[in-house]
């Protein structure tokens, strides 16, 4: 394969500290009543210009913190702008949001948790899978650079996908 390669799971202490945040906005987004993912941009000189998490709980499934990205982003930023941001998000888009982070032009996303891991969670859970296949980044948009998951932040995220599971289950 000369093809894009599918990950580049070097990820540097710099990409860490920003999915760390991408973490503790997930657990907000959780301890809120919406569910467990966070997301933020970062610009070419490394500064966090937009930061936010999942917001469904009030009815609309499309308000993905990877969307709000990709209209603040063609909203604020030049496209040259987008192209230099790096999107780090604490779970892998989903296609809507990868389509959408391709249409609007942006950068390089590095994710801590895959939609591979959420789904087979999921399934271990005994949940169905959700209403949208849980296709990798690629196989949507397929000359996005992608790196991910995070070894180091499997285990919190699963643990608060799993508090998700527990109260939707009630
Ligand atoms: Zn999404």
């Amino acid at each position: 394969m000369t093809a894009m390669e599918p990950t580049d799971s070097e990820l540097t202490a710099t990409d860490l500290a920003h999915l760390r945040r991408c973490v503790e906005l997930a657990r907000e987004g959780l301890d809120a009543g919406d569910e467990p993912f966070g997301s933020l941009l970062v610009d070419a000189s490394g500064v966090v210009r937009f930061e936010d998490r999942n917001r469904v709980a009030g009815g609309d499934a499309t308000r993905h913190p990877e969307f709000e990205i990709a209209r603040w982003a063609a909203e604020e930023l030049s496209p040259e702008e987008r192209a230099a941001s790096v999107v780090y998000t604490s779970g892998e888009h989903c296609p809507m949001c990868s389509a959408a982070h391709a249409w609007v032009g942006l950068g390089r996303i590095v994710y801590a948790a895959s939609s591979e891991q959420l789904s087979s969670w999921r399934a271990e859970w005994g949940l169905g899978p959700g209403p949208v296949a849980a296709l990798p980044i690629q196989a949507v948009a397929p000359r996005l650079v992608v790196a991910g998951p995070a070894v180091e932040l499997t285990e919190e995220i699963r643990q608060l996908h799993h508090q998700l599971a527990q109260r939707d289950g009630e």
